[in-house]
Formats: C-alpha cells, structure tokens, sequence
C-alpha cells in the first residue's frame, strides 16, 4: 500500500502536468487538438530514410486544410492547397530524425553503432533507446561503466565516449539471442525520450529537429482553411525526408514541385546557453521570435519582403548571418532548377540534437504567423527581381 504523502504528491504532480500540458492562452493561436497531434508527433519516431509512420500521422492531421495530398518515391509529403494554379509557392519542414544504426553484434551479443544522421556520441552513455528491428521495437540501453571502475583501465584517463567505445546492451547475451528478438543488421535506432514540458511555457523532446517545423507549417495550413483565407497561387506544404544526411529529400522534392519560392523553416541555435560563443555564432535566444538569416542562398528581396511583414505584424524576430550554405533545406530550393527565390524563418532551440531539445511556446506561435502572413502578402506579382 503506498503511502497517504506519497499518494497526494503523485496527484498533485499529475494534475499539474496535465494541466501545464495543454495550451492555456486565450489568446492562443494553437487548439487542444493541434496540440495533442504535436506531441504524438514528437513522441513518434521518424529515423532518417524511415520516416514514413510520421509521414502517415501529419498527413492524416494535414489531409482536411489541403485540397489534394501527394508523396514521392522516398518518402517525401505533400499538401496541396489551389493544385491547378501555374504558380507555386512552397511551404517546407523536415520530417526525419537524427538516429543510429546497428552496425556489429559482438560475441556477448552487445551491439556497435553507425550514426544515421548528426547524432551526438558524447550524449549517448546512459541513454534509452528503441531498436525497430523486424519483430518491432525492442528496448535496449547505451551501457557505460560504472564510476567505480572506470579508472581501473591501465591508463587512469576517464574514457571519452566515441563511435567505437558506445554500445547497446539490449538483454541479448550472444548473437544468437540478438537475432531472436528481431534484431538486425541495419537495424535503425531512436531515443526513447518523448514530449514534456517544463516551467514557462517551454517544451522538451528529442528531435523538436524538426518536426516542430512539420507540426508549424501544418498549423498555418490549418489556419488558412479555417480562416477562410483564399491565396492566388497553389501552396505547397512539404514535409520532406532525409535532410539530417544532407538535404536530400528537399533536393528530389524541389524538382519535382519546380516551385517559383519556397519558404523554409527549420531550428536554429539558442546561442546564450553555456560554453556558446556569440562572436561565432551570433546572438540568439528563445521567446525572442523567430530568426532570419542573410546568406548568399536566401533571396535578398524576399527577405526584405518578409522583414517587412514582420515589422508590418508586429512579429519579433532575430538576425542571423550565415554563409556559403545555410545547413538546411533552403539550399536545396534556392539551387534547385533554374534557381528559386527561398528564404529560412528559423525557430530559436537549446541543445540540437540531444534528447532534451528546449524551445518555447511563444516562438511556436510567432513562427507561425510570420510564416501566414507571409504566405497572406505574397501573389505572383511580387516583385523579387534583382535589378
Ligand atoms: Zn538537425
């Protein structure tokens, strides 16, 4: 029997995180609904080259404010709003998450690791994971020696975790027990950490990288369909696969869409934590706004056009300068075909690519209405012609 004390504090905590869970602003642009699909979204894995089950949750959340879907041959999807107008503007996130594959079953039945994107190795000890195998998921851990018997390695330096030190034990202790539990070769790998949140409307999850960006440009279709909002182009919403490994999903979607812009979004980095320095990589921070970047990829006048709205709307945002690639999706539209004017509307996030990724809800929202206002200024007549 547990205890009265014990019994009252588990409430408490219960109640509270229910009710810090759900959107609690009037003034809110998010809905209970939009947000319960957010953190299925985030609790959802989506690995890199296997993201179709996500695919398949924020197409099904999409399908109502879009007039027509489609996907492409790895994976990529698409929401289609006015699908027989000559000019196209895209609207794009990324759909994938940065995971580990099982690479090599040692005899004690432990198991070494690829990277499937920028996983970080110095995070791993110590962390839960999911290895989707062929019989489905099976639990496992990133094993690490204890503090008691670390240094009784010859040398007495503390081990530094690297690709070929980290391990999963998953229970299994020969190949053989591996292979039973559906175990494989290729086996692709996620961390185990799903959506919470903390004090002041900020939110912590594994891979916000990027599917916050999917759960944003989704919402601002929603809110299109739902504020009646005609636009005078075919919009695009793009959720699209593979950019953790080099921006390639945006790549095979951007010849095929043969848009006229693109409006990316993406995270970006949270730079006023510890051990970040500022002269190197610029000064921005959560609950600031959104952020854009001037880069040789990113469509001076469009840029302008959305700074602009921003001012216009009232929308706070923060500036960044990037320089010969930009690290996402953008690049691939501004350099794809004959070349497409695009521009990045960055949300600000602590600790990219660790399983406690930190941003806030008001960035959420800001992002948001910079990317829906933008989409509300824009027509094909908008002049983005250099000279
Ligand atoms: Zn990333």
């Amino acid at each position: 029997m547990v205890s009265e004390q014990v019994l009252t504090t588990f409430e408490l905590y219960k109640n509270y995180s229910m009710a810090k869970a759900s959107p609690k602003k009037s003034r809110s642009i998010l809905t209970d609904s939009s947000f319960s699909f957010f953190k299925n979204y985030i609790n959802n894995a989506s690995p890199v080259g296997f993201e179709t089950s996500g695919q398949k949750l924020w197409l099904e959340y999409l399908k109502p404010y879009v007039d027509t879907s489609f996907t492409d041959p790895y994976g990529t999807a698409v929401g289609v709003v006015n699908p027989k107008a000559p000019f196209k503007v895209v609207i794009e996130a990324h759909a994938d998450e940065i995971s580990w594959f099982v690479n090599y079953v040692n005899p004690e039945g432990l198991l070494y690791l690829k990277r499937n994107g920028g996983v970080d190795v110095q995070i791993a000890p110590a962390q839960r994971v999911i290895i989707h195998g062929k019989k489905g998921p099976v639990k496992a851990v990133f094993g690490w020696p204890a503090i008691h018997t670390r240094l009784s390695n010859p040398d007495h330096k503390e081990p530094q975790p690297k690709l070929d030190n980290v391990f999963l034990d998953c229970g299994a202790r020969n190949k053989k027990e591996v292979e039973q539990l559906g175990i494989h070769i290729g086996a692709v790998v996620t961390y185990q950490d799903g959506f919470d949140e903390i004090a002041n409307d900020y939110y912590i999850g594994r891979a916000f990288d990027n599917r916050v960006g999917g759960y944003m440009i989704a919402e601002v279709a929603r809110l299109l369909k739902q504020n009646n909002k005609k636009l005078p182009y075919g919009l695009y919403v793009v959720n699209a696969v593979q950019e953790e490994i080099g921006l390639r999903g945006a790549e095979m979607i951007a010849r095929r869409i043969k848009p006229d812009i693109a409006i990316v979004t993406d995270v970006t980095h949270d730079t006023t934590t510890p051990m970040i320095s500022k002269l190197v990589e610029g000064e921005i921070a959560c609950r600031k706004g959104p952020s854009l970047a001037y880069a040789p990829a990113i469509h001076n006048k469009l840029l302008s056009f959305v700074e602009d709205i921003a001012a216009k709307k009232r929308i706070p945002v923060q500036w960044r300068a990037l320089s010969r690639s930009t690290g996402t999706d953008t690049d691939s539209f501004a350099y794809s075909n004959d070349g497409c004017p695009s521009v990045l509307i960055s949300i600000p996030l602590r600790y990219m690519h660790t399983t406690v990724e930190m941003l806030h809800r008001d960035d959420i929202e800001n992002t948001i209405k910079l990317m829906y206002e933008t989409l509300l200024g824009l027509t094909p007549k908008t002049n983005l012609n250099y000279f």
